[in-house]
C-alpha cells in the first residue's frame, strides 16, 4: 500500500490507560484530580503547577522524573494516575520529511467505542506545522472531503486535542534536552512544532468548547507556549461561532472557501445552504483582531472544471476585497471514488497568477507528503482497507 519512499511501524502505547491520564489536562482539570486525590487544599495550586511545567514544558513519561515533588506524593499520583498517551496505531513518514501518526484513543466511561484520528507534522524551512483533528469524522459531507464521508463521529475532548501535540512532540524528540529526530525537520527554528492548524478531520467550530480549551493549554506560556498568532482554526463556516471563536479565544482563522457562487457552494459546502458567502463573509470582516498583521487565510481547493476558471479567479479577489486576507490555493487531494479530479498544473498556475496580480503573495500550498497520503482522512481509510483485506484472508 505503501510507495517505497515512505516508512511505516507501529509504535506502542507508553503505557495502557486503565487510570487516568493527566497528559492533555487543562490548568483547572488537574487541581480537581488533585483534590479527588487527597492532595491538600493548600498544597493543590502549587502541585498543579508543578504537574504542569513537568508535564507541558518538559514532556516528561514518568512521575519519577518529578523531582520536585516529595516521594510520598510521587507514590499517590502512580498510583491514581498515568501520563499515557493515546496510543500510535501507525506512523509514516514521507522522503520529504512530513509525518502522519494514526492514533487511537482509549475508551471513555461515556463511549467505549474505539476511535482513531490522524495528525500530520509538515517541517519547512521557517516552521513546523503540527495539523490537528478536532473530531472524529465530520457531519457536514462537502462532497470533495473524504472526512465527510465517514459515518462515525463525535467531537475529541480538549485533552484528545492536546495529546496530538504531545505525542507529536514525542515522536520528534521536541522536548527541552532530547535529542531531536534527524528527517527532514525545521533546520534552524528551536522548536520542531511551531504552529498549529485545525485542518484535520472535523469541523472544529461544532466542537468550539473543547477546541477553545485545547487552545488554552496549548498557548499556555508555562507550558506548551505555542502563541494563538501560530494556531489557526479552519472552518467550513460556521458563521455564529465564528465571532464566538474571536472573541473568547482569538486564533487566526482560516476559512473553506473553495467557490464564489452560492450555488456552486451549495454542492461543495452543503453548510452554505444554510449560510451563504455574503454572510460568511459579513462574519469575517468582523472577526475580532483582524487586521493586515493578522489576516484571514481563505482556503480554495483547486477542483478541475468546477471552480478553476479565470473568471473565477477574478471573482474570489473582488468578493474579498477590503478583507485583511491570505489566499491559499489547495490541489485537489483524491481518495477513491471520488467524482473530482485536481486541476491541472497550468491551469493552477493561471489562477494564482490572477490571484497573485492582486496582491497577494505565492497562494498555492505545496503538495506535501504525496507519499504517505498526507490530507484528509485518508491514512485512515488505507488502514481501514488493509483490516478489512486482512479480515477477508483470515476467513
Ligand atoms: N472542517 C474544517 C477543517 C478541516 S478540513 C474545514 O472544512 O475548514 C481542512 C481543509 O482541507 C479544508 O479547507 C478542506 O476544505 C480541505 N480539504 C478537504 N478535503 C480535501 C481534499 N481531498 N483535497 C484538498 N483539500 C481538502
Ligand atoms: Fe468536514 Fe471540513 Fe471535510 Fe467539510 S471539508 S466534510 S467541514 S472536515
Amino acid at each position: 500500500m505503501l510507495t517505497s519512499a515512505a516508512t511505516i511501524d507501529a509504535v506502542p502505547a507508553i503505557s495502557s490507560p486503565i487510570v487516568p491520564s493527566l497528559v492533555g489536562m487543562t490548568r483547572s482539570e488537574i487541581a480537581s484530580a488533585l483534590e479527588a486525590a487527597d492532595v491538600s487544599p493548600r498544597e493543590v495550586r502549587m502541585r498543579a503547577a508543578q504537574i504542569w511545567h513537568w508535564i507541558y514544558h518538559r514532556g516528561v513519561t514518568d512521575f519519577a522524573a518529578m523531582t520536585n515533588i516529595g516521594k510520598p506524593l510521587r507514590a499517590v499520583l502512580e498510583e491514581r494516575f498515568s501520563l499515557a498517551r493515546p496510543e500510535i496505531v501507525t506512523q509514516q513518514i514521507s522522503t520529504d520529511g512530513t509525518r502522519k501518526w494514526l492514533i487511537r484513543l482509549p475508551p471513555r466511561a461515556d463511549d467505549t467505542r474505539p476511535h482513531e484520528v490522524e495528525a500530520v507534522y509538515i517541517p519547512e524551512a521557517d516552521r513546523g506545522t503540527l495539523c490537528v483533528s478536532s473530531q472524529v469524522g465530520c457531519t457536514l459531507a462537502c462532497t470533495f472531503c473524504h472526512t465527510g464521508t465517514q459515518t462515525l463521529v463525535r467531537n475529541l475532548t480538549s485533552a484528545e486535542i492536546v495529546a496530538q501535540l504531545v505525542i507529536a512532540r514525542d515522536a520528534i524528540g521536541d522536548w527541552p534536552g532530547m535529542e531531536r529526530s534527524k528527517e527532514g525537520l525545521v533546520p534552524d527554528a528551536e522548536r520542531a512544532v511551531t504552529n498549529i492548524v485545525f485542518m484535520g478531520m472535523g469541523e472544529p467550530l461544532y466542537n468550539l468548547d473543547g477546541v477553545k480549551a485545547a487552545i488554552e493549554v496549548m498557548s499556555d506560556g508555562e507550558g506548551l507556549s505555542l502563541s494563538r498568532r501560530r494556531i489557526t482554526v479552519s472552518t467550513s463556516g460556521v458563521v455564529p461561532e465564528i465571532e464566538r471563536l474571536g472573541a473568547e479565544s482569538g486564533p487566526m482563522l482560516a476559512i473553506s472557501l473553495h467557490a464564489t457562487r452560492d450555488d456552486l457552494r451549495n454542492k461543495l459546502v452543503p453548510l452554505n445552504k444554510k449560510y451563504d458567502i455574503k454572510t460568511l463573509l459579513e462574519a469575517c470582516r468582523a472577526y475580532p483582531g483582524v487586521s493586515n498583521a493578522r489576516r484571514i487565510t481563505f482556503e480554495y481547493v483547486m477542483l478541475k472544471g468546477v471552480n478553476d476558471s479565470d473568471a473565477e479567479a477574478r471573482e474570489l479577489v473582488r468578493l474579498l476585497k477590503g478583507i485583511p486576507a491570505k489566499i491559499n490555493l489547495i490541489p485537489f487531494n483524491p481518495w477513491p471514488g471520488t467524482q473530482y479530479e485536481c486541476s491541472d498544473w497550468e491551469r493552477i498556475e493561471a489562477f494564482s497568477e490572477i490571484v497573485f496580480r492582486a496582491g497577494y503573495a505565492s497562494p498555492v500550498r505545496t503538495p506535501r507528503g504525496r507519499d504517505i497520503l498526507a490530507a484528509c482522512g485518508q491514512l485512515k481509510s488505507a488502514t481501514e482497507r488493509l483490516r478489512a483485506r486482512a479480515r477477508l484472508a483470515a476467513e
